[in-house]
């Protein structure tokens, strides 16, 4: 498998530290809002690399943090008159819904800052000894001059003029001391802990190498983010971590682009700042967005918008009948191997074959999902004919569901038990000619969600997408 290491700025083969097992760590959301859809593309591209990495065989440990406590999480909690913890939880859950909305992998270690709280102080108070770090007025800050290999990852010179950062997150233009520890002021609220440090809390970067080196060990596989995390996000991740442990924090960085909104950023101010329940308000399928983000390498800036997602709602659609019309399509039992078995079998695994090769391409996942659809296309020419042999089905249903556990882009679900009979009821009333009546059988089954489609000798019933 072949992967983009932003630290090595190279495409390099993936060797993981111990075989067959990966440790992976990935940056999650700070909980102080909604997440938008660009937070999103970032989170189905984490999906992926995970996914890959099964395909691959690999066991992968997986730990993704939540940010429950920074800047921006107090000053919502204090502003909505909430409580940190109530305030912050409101919004994890959400994300874990949009998670699960996107059939995301939840196979993850989910794991919360204020959780881990000891950890953070042991290594400030290890850095502090050390001569890593030094004690403000306001807080405990890292000496960036100190750690010779500041700046490898992003190219970050540190210049050795004096300056200093209380802010989780500043300019991306130069190098300053930033806080691992900020002592309490009136501004904090509630949010504070005692412990080995004076009364205060961790800064934003301590965070995540506190709980990347406590659940998956000092030196780990691979750590993934959006770039806008490289400086100073991740360069002082590198920078905390490595002083602490003397060790190699990070083997692998992958990072996604960003996602724009018609060619531009979004903001709130331009107003083109979009959640997944924006999406659903309009109609989309959740699936859609997926499907969109799996479409595009993520190295390129992914261009939201929503005509573009239309085109992507339209072939989720396709892509379920497909696979629900392969389900139905009457089965026969041929004797022995024919021309029609061998010929589709060797089709498909060229086409798996080539489906893993795009996967470890550097996760080619435009391509992969090209190969998906031809194996839907060899589906549909099955199908067609109106019934399949048992032999071929199980060929090709095996490759499609090897295939979706890596794009995750189709997830099976139950038709109700009164649409199947409305359904029925309207199959028997075209059998009887009695066109108006399955008409009007057929609006209501719209009504309710859901749409039928007729195949040669039978139908499919499909939830309703957008048109
Ligand atoms: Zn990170
Ligand atoms: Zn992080």
């Amino acid at each position: 498998m072949k992967v983009y290491n932003s630290l090595s700025r190279k495409i390099e083969n993936f060797k993981a530290l111990e075989q067959g097992k990966v440790t992976m760590y990935t940056c999650g959301p700070t909980v102080y809002n909604y997440v938008h859809i660009g937070n999103l593309r970032t989170f189905i591209f984490y999906d992926t690399v995970k996914r890959a990495l099964k395909l691959n065989d690999y066991k992968v440990k997986h730990v993704m943090n939540i940010t429950d406590v920074d800047d921006k999480t107090i000053k919502g909690a204090i502003e909505r008159r909430m409580s940190l913890k109530e305030y912050t939880e409101l919004y994890a859950n959400y994300f874990l819904e949009d998670l699960n909305k996107l059939n995301v992998d939840m196979d993850t270690k989910f794991t919360k800052a204020t959780d881990n709280i000891d950890e953070m102080q042991k290594i400030i108070v290890k850095l502090v000894k050390e001569g890593y770090a030094y004690e403000a007025d306001d807080g405990v800050y890292f000496n960036v001059s100190k750690f010779k290999d500041y700046g490898k990852l992003s190219g970050m010179k540190v210049d050795g003029s004096y300056s200093r950062i209380k802010n989780d997150d500043y300019d991306k233009e130069n190098a300053s001391d930033f806080a691992l520890w900020k002592y309490w002021d009136a501004n904090d609220g509630e949010a504070y802990w005692k412990g080995e440090l004076k009364k205060g809390r961790p800064g934003w970067h301590i965070e995540c190498s506190a709980m990347s080196m406590k659940y998956l060990g000092k030196t780990i596989d691979i750590h993934c983010g959006a770039v806008d995390l490289i400086f100073p996000h991740h360069e002082n991740e590198i920078a905390q971590s490595e002083s602490y442990s003397k060790q190699k924090f990070v083997n692998y960085w992958l990072h996604a682009e960003h996602l724009l909104v018609n060619g531009q950023k979004m903001s709130k101010s331009l107003n083109n700042f979009y959640t997944l329940k924006d999406l659903e308000g309009q109609g989309f399928n959740p699936l859609s967005f997926r499907l969109m983000a799996i479409d595009s390498h993520y190295r390129n800036k992914l261009d939201f918008n929503f005509e573009n997602l239309r085109k992507y709602e339209k072939l989720l659609a396709k892509i379920d009948l497909s696979i629900k019309a392969l389900n139905k399509v009457e089965k026969y039992e041929e004797k022995e191997d024919n021309y029609s078995r061998v010929q589709t079998k060797q089709k498909v695994e060229k086409v798996i074959e080539l489906f893993k090769e795009a996967v470890n391409n550097d996760l080619n996942t435009h391509e992969a999902l090209q190969h998906f659809l031809s194996l839907l296309d060899l589906a549909d020419e099955k199908t067609k004919k109106g019934k399949i042999d048992n032999n071929e089905f199980s060929v090709l249903s095996t490759a499609i569901s090897k295939a979706n556990d890596v794009l995750g882009i189709y997830i099976d679900y139950k038709i109700p038990e009164e649409i199947i009979a409305l359904a029925e009821e309207r199959e028997q009333k075209r059998r009887e000619k009695q066109f108006i009546e399955a008409d009007l059988l057929r609006e209501k089954i719209s009504e309710n969600g859901y749409s039928i489609a007729d195949l040669t000798g039978t139908f499919v019933i499909t939830k309703k997408y957008l048109d």
